[in-house]
């Protein structure tokens, strides 16, 4: 099945942006290597990344860092559209499920004395950053409360990660459902009632249903109308010439340092490509600045 993400309004006015993201979240899975909690904390990020684009233009990029004072250390993410990347540093991390049989992102995270930081670029405008404490580690608790304590709009947000017994990533999925300003309060109070009755975007996925069916499920009896739809995909910007533009940033003298050095090899955090830069590359960046 094709990612996709779907925007919907809902009657009464609201707006709910859905996905469905297997193969990205376990794209992500294969190229860092991660262990099902690493993959659950990140492939959360990554659709939340998603959601949150979805609130802006196809063409401008938003930036998601969650740091806890866990031992999965940061989660970044970047989207623009439909296409996301992203990393976590501890890929390996692994703990005992919780009490309800869920992986442990929260402890993982590390709450107590961590942020969320989320950057717009918004296009023909300076940059927005909004920093709030997190509020659980779970991720979607910590965007819902990031979009309301430092951006002011009250949401709700749904992510599950869901592994298959062989490690592999079976569904993921999530949802963001916001009241835009004229929204009409008998809607708002269906609406709140029908998503405290959800039986959650991993049940619901891995019971069949289509995400059209979800989003019919949590509006009720109201109407929805499917306006819309955005495919998804793990896709790395990184190149020769981007690795070497951010080389330049390091200034002359360091750049001859290193071209004394055998060749650099530099890996993309984003994606893990290697690329090499000759020393013969490095004196010519550093001789043209
Ligand atoms: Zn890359």
């Amino acid at each position: 099945m094709q990612d996709v993400l779907l925007k919907a309004t809902i009657e009464g006015g609201i707006r709910m942006y859905i996905l469905s993201a297997q193969n990205v979240v376990e794209k992500a899975r294969v190229l860092h290597n991660c262990s099902s909690l690493a993959i659950s904390a990140l492939g959360r990020t990554l659709m939340g990344g998603l959601l949150l684009a979805a609130t802006m233009k196809n063409d401008e990029a938003i930036t998601i860092k969650i740091s806890g004072d866990g031992p999965l250390g940061d989660i970044v993410v970047d989207a623009c559209g439909g296409n996301v990347r992203g990393y976590v540093d501890n890929t390996t991390i692994e703990l005992p499920l919780t009490a309800d049989g869920k992986p442990a992102v929260a402890e993982a995270v590390g709450p107590t004395n961590g942020n969320i930081t989320v950057r717009r670029f918004n296009k023909d405008k300076q940059p927005f950053t909004g920093i709030c404490n997190l509020a659980c580690g779970e991720i979607a608790e910590d965007i819902t409360r990031y979009l309301y304590v430092s951006e002011q709009t009250p949401s709700s947000v749904a992510l599950g990660v869901c592994i298959d017994t062989d490690s592999t990533v079976k569904h993921a999925g999530g949802f963001l459902i916001q009241p835009m300003p004229e929204a009409d309060e008998n809607s708002l109070i269906i609406l709140e009632e029908n998503i405290t009755n959800f039986a959650g975007i991993n049940n619901s996925l891995t019971n069949g249903k289509t995400l059209e069916e979800i989003i019919q499920t949590i509006a009720g009896p109201l109407k929805v109308n499917l306006y819309e739809t955005i495919p998804l995909q793990f896709i790395c910007q990184c190149s020769h010439e981007r690795i070497l533009d951010m080389f330049s940033s390091l200034g002359k003298k360091e750049l001859y340092e290193l071209s004394q050095d055998a060749n650099t090899e530099v890996v993309c955090h984003f994606c893990n490509k290697k690329y090499l830069l000759s020393t013969e590359e490095l004196k010519n960046l550093a001789d043209s600045l």
